[in-house]
């Protein structure tokens, strides 16, 4: 007889990973140069206080998010980037300094997926298993080299609405690659548009009904400095009570979605071997 293997875990429907990208203010000085001290001022707010607000936000609802962190953001606030591991979140990488890796060497890239995992490995105590690139802009060469140090997911291609495992060196590992969105994104609503924060989770949740209704992946994509102000962070409050009220969308960080994807293929590809042998 062929082994059932569910989608999610534990009679989960859907699931949703809750990813916050902790640029500091390097994506905007990265985006609009050094010297834009308009965008540097307002994002000087990720770190100051909507990092801080985002996590009492989770700590209420009892959720564990994926931070991905900028190396140099993490060097300048140590303390936060450790009160966010403390607290039980996840911590990945996003870049040395937010640069774009596909104007980047691959060498200069490999160095800068390393530097940045070291130095927020040491500064936290705990190695990140997962990477977002600057601006969701990889290389062709990305996955082989989140492969090489053991990297086990990604979020930069949306390949589809549930996880893909890849494998571009055959002899290692495979990267769990998890589908980004740029609707599910802050940054379109609060940035280059000023929406209400209600007209926001009504957006989110709609697409969580498909998301649920066909038993897929939701993954979204918040700044503290957007989502960590006051009215925005209300609409991942209300998003969150809607999710929650379901009652069967597994809400979890996305090493543990990962971790669960590869065990998922392992069983599909027993079940699929006694299935030939029977
Ligand atoms: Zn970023």
């Amino acid at each position: 007889m062929t082994k059932q293997v569910p989608v999610w875990p534990a009679g989960h429907r859907a699931a949703l990973v809750v990813s916050i990208d902790v640029d500091g203010e390097y994506g905007v000085m990265a985006e609009h140069g050094e010297d834009d001290w308009y965008w540097r001022g307002q994002a000087k707010y990720d770190l100051e206080a909507g990092l801080w607000r985002l996590l009492e936000l989770l700590d209420d609802y009892d959720i564990k998010a994926t931070f991905c962190w900028v190396g140099l953001a993490a060097k300048e606030r140590p303390d936060a980037l450790r009160a966010v591991v403390e607290r039980g979140h996840e911590i990945a990488t996003h870049g040395w300094d937010h640069r774009v890796y596909s104007r980047m060497s691959r060498s200069e890239q490999r160095e800068d997926l390393i530097r940045t995992r070291e130095t927020i490995a040491e500064l936290a105590g705990v190695t990140p298993v997962g990477h977002k690139s600057p601006f969701w802009r990889p290389t062709a060469e990305t996955v082989a080299l989140l492969q090489e140090p053991g990297f086990q997911w990604n979020m930069d291609l949306a390949l589809g609405d549930l996880p893909v495992a890849m494998r571009p060196d055959p002899t290692r590992h495979p990267v769990i690659q998890l589908p980004p969105s740029r609707w599910w994104d802050d940054y379109p609503f609060f940035i280059e548009q000023s929406l209400p924060p209600r007209l926001v989770a009504e957006f989110w949740r709609e697409d969580l009904e498909i998301v649920r209704a066909e038993g897929k992946l939701m993954c979204l994509t918040l700044h503290p400095w957007i989502s960590g102000r006051p009215g925005p962070s209300r609409a991942l409050a209300q998003f969150l009570d809607t999710v929650i009220a379901l009652g069967d969308v597994w809400i979890a960080r996305a090493d543990h979605v990962a971790l669960w994807w590869r065990e998922r293929e392992r069983d599909l590809e027993e079940a699929s071997g006694t299935a030939t042998e029977s």
